[in-house]
């Protein structure tokens, strides 16, 4: 199916793709998929400005009747999962089961969000005055702006707009300016929903994009009625936001990069490390926030490991993403490449030993680049295993003690994802306790990516702290308010203080 056919399908106008000056290529084959118009900066603030409108009108919509909405939302995604996923591979490059994956994620977070909008509820906290009753609840907190990355161009912003829906907030999203057709069609599907639904008054402008590069994130970034930016992306990114929004009060979840570890045990079953390894480090040709990058390897398995792993890289088929049999796609442009590149000859240049890496399907695919994964061997974690490089690069380095395995891991600036491979229980239990990891998600037997919507997904330090999807991520969409509630006749106040004045 050709991309008109596919975008038809899926519902956006064509003025929509057509005739812009965002050009959108595909990084299969570096096929032009479309020129979508932009956004100016200076449109944000009316857009913003029509949410704030919609949530003074959603906030008064109780909850489970806002669940509804994103539950015909969540129908129309499963009867659009083809075309979306098809124009995912287009798009960004992912494989066909991966991209089936990411609307698979937005489907489940849509069912997830629509049990929470029964489940929004606060605590009842005992007061120390008598007659009193003390609770907190949950109100909307108002425009929630997202911005997203090129790599999850549908599910990260399900996230969001599925909880931030129920919650009573209206979303303007920023997709990445690599992926603004999906967000088009994403956009399609939910005004979709919202005709189902029956309540054009009530959900018009509860989805709303602002299409095109930073200049158009950073209006949403600076403008006062965002009470929420949700960004995510790389670090660099975190720390312009981060500061920006902080400077006026606002309120931002950031999910940012990560530099993923896996450690593996000399008591690791080692059939199961290798297939877990090769889909953390190189699916999605190694461009997911989670993807492993480094491998920590007990000395008594670290050779055999390496092997296996070199054994299997090669049996990898690397090709155009919606090809049969095709697990690596391509990176999805040429910055990657050169990235990856510079990233490999630093890793020589600090004694690195490198397999894999190199371009590969250039002579079929000249304006794409096909890459084979690397895998390095490092005499330590230097400078460049420290960086995130947004490629299949796996650092390889040994360790002999456990808790030097866990040094390792907790040695670089990003804290999101982290794995221990071992049948030992004792190895497992501290490896997740409060003296191993120092990431959000710390696992056991299973590999760094690839997580369910029902935990609460994000990690620490330069990882951004925030969290998404499952678990109580809800909270950061809503404002809290302690209420106190006097039904006595009288009036004690908190910590025996008296002041009695004469009524
Ligand atoms: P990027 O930082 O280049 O861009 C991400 C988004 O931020 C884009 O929409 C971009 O236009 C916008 N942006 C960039 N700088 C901005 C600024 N100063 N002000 C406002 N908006 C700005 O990232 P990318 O290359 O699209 O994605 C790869 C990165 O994203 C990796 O670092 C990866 O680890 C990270 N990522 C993190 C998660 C997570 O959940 N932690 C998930 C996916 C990707």
């Amino acid at each position: 199916m050709n991309v008109e056919t596919l975008l038809q399908s899926l519902g956006p106008p064509a003025t929509a793709y057509q005739g812009g000056n965002l050009t959108v290529t595909s990084p299969g084959d570096g096929a032009i998929l479309g020129r979508v118009p932009e956004t100016l900066p200076a449109d944000v603030s009316p857009i913003v400005d029509r949410a704030h409108a919609a949530y003074r009108r959603w906030r008064l919509v109780p909850p489970p009747r806002r669940g509804e909405l994103v539950r015909v939302f969540g129908e129309e995604l499963r009867a659009s999962k083809e075309p979306l996923a098809h124009l995912v591979s287009l798009e960004v490059g992912k494989i066909r089961s991966e991209a089936l994956g990411e609307v698979q994620e937005m489907i489940d977070i849509c069912d997830f969000a629509v049990g929470l909008s029964r489940q929004l509820y606060g605590l009842t906290i005992a007061s120390e005055r008598p007659g009193h009753r003390m609770m907190e609840t949950w109100h909307p907190l108002g425009v929630v702006g997202v911005i997203t990355a090129f790599n999850f161009p549908v599910a990260v912003a399900a996230w969001n707009a599925a909880l931030a829906l129920v919650c009573g907030d209206p979303v303007v999203w920023k997709p990445s300016e690599k992926a603004p057709l999906c967000a088009l069609a994403v956009q399609a599907v939910f005004e979709r929903a919202c005709r189902r639904f029956g309540d054009p008054m009530r959900t018009a402008d509860l989805l709303q994009l602002a299409v095109g590069g930073r200049d158009v994130g950073r209006a949403m970034v600076v403008h006062p009625r965002v009470a929420l930016l949700s960004a995510t992306g790389s670090t660099r990114m975190g720390r312009d936001i981060g500061a920006s929004v902080a400077a006026r009060f606002g309120r931002c979840l950031l999910e940012l990069g990560g530099n993923n570890g896996i450690t593996v045990g000399p008591s690791a079953d080692l059939d199961l490390t290798v297939r877990a390894v090769v889909f953390s480090a190189a699916g999605t040709t190694g461009q997911r926030c989670t993807t492993a990058r480094r491998l920590i390897v007990h000395e008594a398995v670290h050779d055999r490991l390496v092997q296996r792993l070199q054994h299997a890289y090669g049996s990898v088929k690397i090709g155009p993403p919606l090809e049969e049999g095709t697990l690596l796609g391509p990176l999805i442009d040429a910055h990657a490449f050169e990235a990856m590149q510079a990233a490999l000859a630093q890793a020589r240049s600090e004694g690195g030993r490198v397999f894999g890496g190199e371009r590969v399907l250039e002579d079929r695919f000249p304006h794409a680049h096909y890459v084979k994964p690397a895998l390095v061997e490092m005499p330590e974690q230097t400078a460049i295993v420290r960086q995130e490089t947004f490629a299949p690069i796996l650092y390889v380095m040994k360790y002999r003690a456990l808790a030097d395995a866990i040094a390792i891991n907790n040695a670089v600036p990003q804290g999101l994802s982290s794995s221990i491979f071992t049948t030992d229980l004792r190895e497992a239990e501290l490896f997740i306790s409060a003296t191993g990891s120092d990431c959000g998600i710390a696992n056991v037997n299973i590999g760094t990516s690839g997580a369910e919507i029902g935990g609460a997904f994000g990690g620490e330090k330069e990882t951004g702290g925030g969290r998404e999807s499952g678990s109580d991520a809800w909270k950061s969409y809503m404002r809290r308010a302690t209420n106190t509630v006097n039904y006595s006749g009288e009036l004690p106040l908190a910590q025996g203080v008296r002041f009695d004045v004469v009524p």
